[in-house]
């Protein structure tokens, strides 16, 4: 199925909970939505943009068959969305999680089109996804479900076209098939067709880390701006995927206490400050379960969201801080390396108490950033070394953040308000300037 919605008729008045697609009905979908018409409302942006910057540009709604290991055939539903092309190829991750759906799928690409416009990256955003629980898969089950999801969207997809890369559920080894898959099609290699592969079929040093990297990036320029020295200060890292691992390592380095992590299961909180290497070596490596290790007093996921510490990073799934326990957070810093961690009404409470929230499309940018450097290396044939990768992302990120917090302070409004204005008038400036065809 098709659904190209740029002709859209709904009304720019229309609630966000009444979209022109019945599958957008999501809380995920509905929090952009509603984010993007605060920010919509404070540019004053014109309604035939509105009207068309809440419904994605394309979404492709796949079935993807697969033979399972035991002679079965079992159909799981895939996704990808382009949120907007007017800037340039799309660019997004994959995501392999049960709960993957149209409307949580097109809210990540709308917030990857406003991340890559604020950043200044010459993508347009986009997101794809499979709802299914990579754990339950075999390494040749997840190999088959890889292609077949690749070849049922090629038609979208290609280094001018459309970029994925990784996100939830999905890894280096899973972007070498989409690059071999499409490759197959082509009759030649195409490495610039996704980001975040292995780096001897084409990928970035760098990039792998590269979402941890820019939170540890944006959280040392916060401490420095505020004056707090970097063993001052406490910080509680929810989930301790590729990012929330990431991140810990990097400020763990950097001499900040990292005071609790969390998975799925729960947490580990030691006010002391967790040992990270031993950690990341114990849970990684050996494959430990984090109960398992001991360092720590053992902590529900509620409960490390409202952690004494300087610093809380929500680094696993949307809709995590909200009205609920916005209240009890005693962080002075929220950095959202998830997407949509935080709702629409614990922002405001956030606000209320004065805590900063640098907002998801500014914090977990390193991660495009970096597939952004992937990508031109590819399609030069001219590699980097890590240094300039690392320096280049920080250059960008920080002058990102650095450029938000003057319009911030400037407009009187949130840093997430900013980030959201700055993004949308760029893409409305495309949009202008190219006009509406025919
Ligand atoms: N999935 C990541 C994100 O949400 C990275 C996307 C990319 O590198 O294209 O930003």
């Amino acid at each position: 199925m098709i659904v190209n919605t740029s002709g859209s008729h709904m009304s720019a008045d229309r609630p966000a909970n009444s979209p022109p697609i019945p599958e957008l009905a999501h809380p995920t979908y509905q929090l952009a939505v509603a984010q993007f018409d605060r920010a919509a409302d404070a540019l004053n942006l014109d309604r035939n943009l509105r009207q068309r910057f809440r419904v994605p540009q394309r979404a492709l709604t796949v079935g993807i068959p697969i033979r399972m290991d035991d002679g079965s055939v079992k159909v799981f539903m895939g996704y990808r969305v382009q949120h907007d092309l007017a800037r340039g190829p799309t660019k997004g991750g994959i995501r392999y999680h049960p709960d993957v759906n149209l409307g949580n799928v097109t809210a990540l690409a709308m917030w990857m089109t406003w991340k890559c416009a604020l950043t200044g990256l010459p993508f347009g955003g986009a997101k794809g996804g499979v709802r299914v629980d990579p754990s339950q898969l075999s390494h040749s089950e997840l190999e088959r479900l890889t292609r077949r999801y690749v070849a049922e969207i090629f038609p979208l997809l290609g280094p001018d076209k459309d970029i994925p890369a990784p996100d939830i559920g999905t890894n280096a080894q899973i972007m070498a098939w989409v690059m071999d898959t499409y490759s197959q099609q082509m009759g030649y290699a195409v490495p610039g067709v996704v980001t975040g592969k292995p780096l001897a079929i084409g990928g970035s040093l760098g990039r792998a880390d590269a979402t941890g990297r820019g939170i540890a990036d944006l959280t040392l320029e916060a401490l420095h701006m505020w004056e707090i020295r970097n063993d001052h200060a406490t910080v509680a890292i929810q989930g301790f995927g590729n990012v929330g691992s990431a991140a810990a390592k990097f400020l763990y380095d950097a001499g900040l206490r990292i005071v609790a992590i969390s998975d799925l299961t729960g947490g580990l909180y030691n006010p002391k400050g967790l040992p990270i290497p031993e950690i990341i070596h114990r849970y990684y490596d050996q494959h430990e379960p984090l109960q398992a290790l001991k360092v720590g007093e053992w902590i529900t996921n509620d409960e490390l969201l409202v952690t004494d510490a300087t610093v809380l990073i929500p680094a696993a799934v949307s809709e995590q801080i909200t009205e609920k326990n916005a209240g009890q957070l005693k962080c002075r810093l929220v950095i959202e390396a998830a997407n949509g961690p935080t709702t629409l009404e614990a922002d405001a409470i956030l606000e209320e108490k004065g805590v900063l929230v640098i907002p998801d499309i500014l914090a977990n940018s390193g991660g495009v950033i970096v597939s952004y450097f992937e990508w031109v290396q590819d399609v030069q044939r001219f590699f980097w070394n890590e240094t300039d990768v690392q320096h280049r992302l920080r250059e960008i990120i920080t002058r990102a953040f650095q450029r938000t917090l003057a319009f911030a302070r400037q407009r009187n409004t949130s840093m997430r308000m900013a980030a959201l204005m700055m993004g949308i008038e760029q893409v409305a400036e495309a949009h202008r300037l190219r006009g509406l065809y025919p």
